[in-house]
Order: structure tokens, then sequence, then C-alpha cells
């Protein structure tokens, strides 16, 4: 099962970065949702 974005909903296919558990599609949605320290997995 993929995760999902919390911030765009998107479903989580092979990349994503994961905050204090919350799972977003890319740094750029961690910001925006307010979570800092993290940076896109390239
Ligand atoms: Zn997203």
């Amino acid at each position: 099962m993929a995760p999902i974005c919390e911030h765009c909903r998107v479903q989580i296919i092979d990349q994503g970065v994961e905050v204090e558990g919350h799972w977003y599609c890319g740094a750029h949605c961690a910001r925006a949702d307010g979570r800092t320290g993290i940076g896109d997995r390239v």
C-alpha cells in the first residue's frame, strides 16, 4: 500500500518524504504543511 501525501493527497508511488510519521510526496509539500528540516530525496 502506497502512502498518501498528507498535503496534496497524491499517492506516493516511489519516492516520498517522511517527517515525524507524516508522509509527503516531496519536501515542498512537507514545507507547505509546516514541516521543517527535511530535504528532497534525489
Ligand atoms: Zn504532495
